[in-house]
């Protein structure tokens, strides 16, 4: 079988990737919503794919994957790796997660990730009721993650968060020590959610990126008490193009309550430090960031090896991505804990994509399904009419 064509286009707000086949069989891959401008990067690879057998999968990834690099370079080769295990599981007639080693659980957990209520405000009353309505959420989520600090809009709403000068924007800019009365602030509106939650639903904090080490230490020891699931990207995060290992180390070392990275991180290498020095207790890799599905796989597995949790990042990455992360947390060791649920926006997505169970999450869980490659598919009929100006020929 060889590669006769690489597309990509955007549908809704997620770039789509479409590998087409000699023998017809056609594979899909996604990436994260915010990268509407992914196109040209995912084209770059297009010469190194033509006439290249999709069914090895690794062989083809050696010629582009040294060609990545942390987002967004890197989301473009994992939507193609993506497409190429749908491909081969296509082909072989089997769900993906046969190709990876085989399922060790039925069904999946999942944590709330895209579906969420708007904050009204920033207060502890605010974030305890934004948690009660989390909790009628008809998903019954068993973990809920909520953004604070750094993660949320406490750092423009509230005056003097930090010592130091407050920017707007882009992608979480602030960066820097706490008052002592912000540090409070933070502490009360995790305390105020915990008393909605009980011991009930697991509750997880999206941190930063921002925290300084000081501070990192003083919130996960305020906080030891709770028993919160994990504080998640204190010092690195969204689009911070490096990992700083040593930092989390000191911060982990410090403190009982769980601390997370890792959804910025491309490839198993620049895990390693992360890994081998115990700098954190669960690592949240992103199938549409690290490098793929089998990439995300291996680094599961060191990080069990190592006594390091799971927790995949998944919020932006569609319905394709979605079947993507049913797929491979369905094969990954005894340290999976849940991975973070992504939703189709706008809502057309779901008429657009067949193969999807309905409802796709029952108390919490989703049923690993085993149809080949990733068991879903964009139906053209019905998607064409979404293409942006330019794209038209798509699915030809
Ligand atoms: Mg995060």
């Amino acid at each position: 079988m060889q590669i006769t064509d690489l597309k990509c286009t955007v549908i809704g707000q997620n770039p789509v990737i479409r590998i087409t086949t000699d023998e017809g069989i056609v594979g899909w891959g996604e990436a994260e919503s915010p990268k509407s401008y992914l196109k040209p990067h995912v084209l770059f690879y297009r010469p190194f794919l033509l006439g290249e057998d999709p069914t090895n999968v690794e062989r083809v990834m050696l010629k582009i994957r040294r060609l990545g690099s942390f987002k967004p370079w890197g989301s473009a080769v994992s939507a193609i790796e993506m497409a190429l295990w749908d491909i081969a599981g296509k082909a072989a007639g089997l769900p993906v997660y046969k190709l990876l080693g085989g399922k060790v659980r039925d069904k999946v957990r999942v944590y709330n990730g895209a579906v969420r209520f708007p904050m009204s405000g920033q207060t502890p009353d605010h974030y305890a009721a934004n948690m009660a309505l989390m909790k009628t959420s008809p998903e019954k989520f068993s973990i809920i993650k909520q953004g604070i600090g750094f993660h949320s809009p406490m750092p423009v709403r509230l005056p003097d968060f930090t010592y130091g000068e407050v920017r707007e924007a882009p992608f979480y800019p602030n960066r820097g020590l706490l008052t002592e009365r912000s540090l409070k602030h933070v502490i009360a509106c995790v305390e105020a959610m915990k008393s909605v939650l009980g011991d009930e639903v697991g509750l997880a904090l999206d941190c930063g990126p921002g925290w300084t080490v000081p501070d990192a230490i003083r919130l996960a020891k305020a906080l030891e008490p709770l028993n919160v699931m994990w504080l998640e990207d204190l010092i690195t995060g969204d689009y911070t193009p490096y990992v700083m290992a040593q930092l989390y180390r000191e911060v982990t070392r410090a403190t009982s309550t769980p601390i997370h990275t890792g959804e910025q991180i491309y490839l198993r290498q620049n895990f390693a430090d992360l890994i081998e020095k115990q700098a954190v207790r669960i690592i949240g890799p992103d199938p549409a960031d690290i490098g793929g599905l089998a990439e995300l796989k291996w680094v599961a597995e060191y990080a069990d090896l190592h006594g390091i949790l799971m927790a995949p990042h998944g919020i932006a990455d569609g319905l394709i991505g979605l079947a993507a992360l049913v797929q491979v947390c369905a094969t990954l060791p005894n340290n999976y804990i849940a991975f973070e649920y992504p939703t189709g926006k706008p809502e057309w997505w779901y008429d657009i994509v067949d193969g999807l169970p309905k409802p796709i999450v029952v108390d919490s869980f989703i049923t690993v399904w085993d149809r080949p490659g990733l068991g879903v598919e964009i139906n053209p009929e019905r998607a064409r009419r979404y293409l942006p100006p330019g794209d038209e020929d798509f699915f030809d």
